[in-house]
């Protein structure tokens, strides 16, 4: 029976010794145990897991050629439906997408469709398979802004489509909070973000680093004296929240953009890099998210003692659960229902602690988790030395605030249609920009619907609005 085979754990790196690198933690599947995982799959007439993908990637298709040993064809498959697939196998939320409702998670374990679509993908790079073919040129351009998962998915669909896209990057190297902020020891640059990367070029897209729109060049521009048919903003939520509490300007204290901007982007954890940063000795990380995870793992292995701070309980953690378990058997400590209320300073411009109050939840609040409320008198202080504020992001205004006619709503998320249209015509919109921070998978998902839209756009079947 197999449902009643019990699921394959891929191979980790030890906690102790990964807590002291930047070597990616899990070594994912071998061949023999991605057979093994493949052949629980029950190739469901009607799959869940494919309804709930947004990419909508033919999940048992390709299982069923990963059974078969046929991992070419399974690489096949996927690229129909995803260019970033070593990305998504390594970092997409599957627990609440396709493995969220896949039929053996209902009584058992689900299949682990993330770790098989990383095995597949891994294989067709190591053997250097890409599927690469495109329509006919239609001899029209399209601009996209920002290089990260929603931008690539859209610019690999348009390009196949036969448009000629070239993406616009404010930073030096493409890719997005896949390049930025998601660290080395979870998403690889090189062999994995770059690798996928170049196959988006390779359909043709043209990536020009440096360019800010908004300063470098305008939408307006872009769409006037550049001469492209159609834009489409991919530019994420990357402007940080801090938590407007005294010393917050103190030396030591950085928002977990900037911190994770400075390791993964300017490498700053690698010596052989002209571009240091602080490292310090107790850091707290103030937040529950993915980005705090991701900011306290990364403190850990510049040599910091961490603890991560946090408002609600552990049930109310809003990071991925593998996230937090990870950095639990790594050795980071967790202060719940604790809130920051002040950064304490040493007399000479540096952080020397975090005054802290603790917190008991009351009845639920808008998001419908219950509100956490301060308990008097409980203040306290944590002795740190560094501490990073992970309280989520927005999205900048640079591009809404440069663009003629393009409205956004009052968290300053450009408003687009369910078809990524916006009130600009000819302009549209997706990804973390339009629903605030969110998933690589949704962005991509955001993507794909806009590349198609601008093709229905550009071919004249839709109205410009
Ligand atoms: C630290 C961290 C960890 C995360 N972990 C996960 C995870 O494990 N799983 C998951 O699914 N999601 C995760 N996320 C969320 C996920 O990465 C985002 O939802 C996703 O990257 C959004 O994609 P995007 O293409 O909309 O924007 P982004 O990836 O933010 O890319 C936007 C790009 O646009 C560029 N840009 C911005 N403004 C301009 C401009 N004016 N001109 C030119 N370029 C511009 C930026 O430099 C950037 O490169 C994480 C996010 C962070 C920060
Ligand atoms: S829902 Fe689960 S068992 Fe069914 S096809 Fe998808 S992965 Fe296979």
């Amino acid at each position: 029976m197999r449902n009643k085979i019990p699921r394959v754990r891929a191979k980790e790196q030890d906690a102790k010794i990964r807590a002291t690198n930047f070597k990616e933690v899990c070594f994912g599947f071998n061949i023999s145990e991605a057979q093994a995982e493949a052949s629980r799959c029950l190739q469901c007439k009607v799959p869940g897991c494919v309804q709930q993908c947004p990419v909508h990637i033919n999940i048992p298709a390709f299982i069923a050629k990963v059974e078969a040993g046929d991992i070419s064809a399974a690489a096949k498959i996927i690229a129909k439906d995803s260019f970033l697939p070593a990305v998504c196998g390594r970092v997409c939320p599957q627990e609440s997408q396709c493995e969220g409702n896949c039929i053996l998670g209902k009584k058992g374990e689900s299949v682990s469709i993330g770790k098989l679509e990383r095995f597949v993908s891994d294989y067709a790079r190591e053997h250097q398979i890409r599927f690469t073919e495109k329509a006919p040129s239609k001899g029209k351009s399209v601009a996209i802004v920002g290089s990260g998962p929603s931008s690539l998915a859209c610019a690999s669909d348009l390009a196949r489509n036969g448009y000629d896209v070239t993406i616009f990057e404010a930073l030096h190297r493409p890719g997005g909070v896949l390049e930025y902020g998601i660290p080395e020891f979870r998403l690889p640059k090189e062999s994995v973000v770059s690798y996928e990367i170049e196959t988006v070029k390779s359909l043709g897209v043209k990536i020009i680093t440096d360019v800010l729109i908004g300063r470098t060049i305008t939408v307006d521009d872009l769409l006037g004296k550049e001469g492209f048919s159609a834009v489409y903003i991919g530019s994420g939520a990357g402007l940080p929240k801090f938590m407007g509490i005294p010393g917050e300007n103190l030396n030591g204290v950085f928002s977990a953009n900037e911190y994770l901007t400075r390791n993964n982007l300017m490498k700053a954890f690698d010596s052989s890099y002209e571009t240091p940063i602080f490292h310090g000795h107790k850091t707290a990380v103030v937040g529950g998210g993915n980005v705090a995870m991701d900011a306290a793992r990364t403190a850990l292995r510049l040599g910091s003692k961490v603890t991560i701070v946090y408002r609600r309980s552990q049930a109310e953690l809003p990071a991925r659960a593998e996230e937090v378990h990870h950095a639990v058997e790594e050795g980071i400590a967790f202060d719940m229902l604790t809130n920051p209320v002040e950064i304490v300073g040493d007399g000479n411009g540096c952080v020397k602690a975090l005054r802290c109050i603790k917190m008991e939840l009351g009845e639920p609040d808008e998001s419908g988790r219950r509100r956490p409320l301060p308990v008097e008198g409980s203040e306290f202080e944590i002795a740190a030395d560094c501490v990073i504020m992970a309280l989520g992001t927005s999205p900048n205004s640079l591009i809404s605030d440069t663009t003629e006619g393009l409205d956004t709503d009052r968290k300053g998320c450009i408003i687009a249609d369910e078809t990524g249209a916006t009130s600009r015509p000819g302009v549209f919109a997706g990804g973390d920009a339009v629903s605030g921070a969110a998933t690589v998978i949704l962005a991509m998902g955001a993507g794909r619907t806009a590349a198609a839209s601008i093709d229905k756009y550009l071919s004249g079947e839709r109205s410009p609005l």
